[in-house]
């Protein structure tokens, strides 16, 4: 197992980490939706693979264009990529003007106050201020409404001391293909730029830059199939699997018929079992949710390439998964147990959770060894 050869013997779980493959997968999307250009979505620690790790091999590789929810985020993409575009998603939070200047990062501004403020601000500064303006075309999340946006068309002093760069909007289905939800959100979206300023525009995602050319328009914003993630039915992106995640088998035991497993008891043997207990619990990411009580699915890990289930509740640092059916001897105290990895996909582990993808990374253990390769392998 040359996987496990560098780990100290006193982590209880190593998380691997591919920017090699990382960067293969930005490298491969932007081919994909050339000519549109294609950013980094780095938000949240970079999904939880490590922003610090993450940006340097997207960089490498080619990308100069980030998203990230907070300021502080940005303020930790600036840090390492001095040049690049950086796009701050949630906005401008009152008095923050400062925060985003001072790193010259790009607020995407969701409502006519973020306008009045940031262009305030401009004023103020006495400078064309930077910035990007999100759209709700049918999420209703974040974004301005089509009155919003015929208001600002029309005042048009709001945009004066502004330098707009982008005008986007986010997509509600796009995992799924054949939801017209899509095309409806696209159209309402075309239907509102002749109003507005002609700069570069942004709708997909990850699973939005699988619907097809009109939804690449010129920029397009992936975070999750970065990662290698792919949420849709049918696994169609250009990306392969970049994180695996492994924990130590602490115990092996036997457990009699009638014997229950774990807090609360909620899981009872019908019949003799051999139970292996992992270093692994909600504080890895293993989430609670992945807890199965008798006769219920819980989640599962792997040995070898063979699933074993979760019984009882997943505790804060142990989880207790039944091995018997596996009928092998070789799994004892030190043994190695996949948690993500080539048998269980991210989704698989989301599943199990009763959760998704994107919610396993952004839980990824943060006391788990992490070791991270490929990074010497990225060319333009
Ligand atoms: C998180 C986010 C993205 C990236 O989404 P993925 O599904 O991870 O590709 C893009 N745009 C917005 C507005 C987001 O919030």
């Amino acid at each position: 197992m040359t996987d496990f050869q560098n780990v100290p013997a006193t982590a209880t779980g190593v998380i691997h980490i591919d920017l090699g493959q990382l960067a293969a997968n930005w490298q491969a999307l932007a081919k994909f939706v050339m000519p549109a250009r294609c950013s980094g979505v780095v938000k949240a620690n970079a999904y939880g693979l490590g922003l610090d790790r993450v940006v340097p091999a997207l960089m490498k590789a080619g990308c100069q264009t980030f998203f990230v929810a907070t300021i502080d985020e940005a303020k930790d993409v600036r840090a390492l990529a001095s040049d690049a575009a950086i796009f701050v998603l949630d906005g401008l939070l009152p008095g923050a003007e400062k925060a985003l200047t001072d790193i010259n990062a790009i607020p995407v501004l969701s409502s006519l106050e973020e306008f009045q403020d940031w262009s305030a601000h401009a004023r103020k500064c006495n400078k064309a201020l930077p910035t990007a303006m999100h759209i709700d075309t049918g999420l209703n999340r974040l974004g301005m409404t089509a009155v919003d946006i015929r208001e600002l068309a029309a005042g048009r002093t709001l945009l004066e001391k502004l330098n707009v760069y982008l005008i986007m909007s986010h997509l509600a289905c796009a995992d799924d293909p054949d939801d017209d939800m899509n095309a409806r959100q696209l159209n309402v979206f075309e239907g509102l730029l002749p109003l507005l300023p002609t700069v570069a525009t942004s709708l997909a995602a990850s699973d939005g830059l699988m619907l097809g050319a009109p939804y690449h328009t010129q920029l397009v914003r992936p975070g999750y199939a970065l990662y290698g993630g792919q949420a849709t039915k049918e696994p169609t992106a250009p990306v392969k699997p970049v994180v695996k995640v492994h924990a130590r088998v602490l115990q092996v035991s036997e457990i009699v018929t009638g014997q229950t497993i774990g807090y609360s008891a909620i899981y009872k043997a019908t019949s003799p079992r051999r139970i292996a207990t992992v270093a692994a619990g909600y504080a890895d990411g293993v989430l609670r949710t992945s807890s199965a009580a008798s006769g219920e699915a819980g989640g599962f890990v792997a040995f070898n390439g063979r699933l074993a289930p979760i019984v009882g509740r997943v505790s804060m640092d142990l989880i207790t998964v039944d091995i018997t059916e596996l009928d092998d001897e070789t799994i004892h105290r030190g043994s190695w147990t996949e948690l993500v990895g080539p048998t269980i996909s991210l989704e698989d582990a989301g599943h199990g959770a009763k959760t998704i993808g994107y919610e396993i990374l952004t839980s990824l253990s943060k006391r788990f060894h992490r070791i991270y390769t490929g990074e010497d392998t990225i060319t333009r």
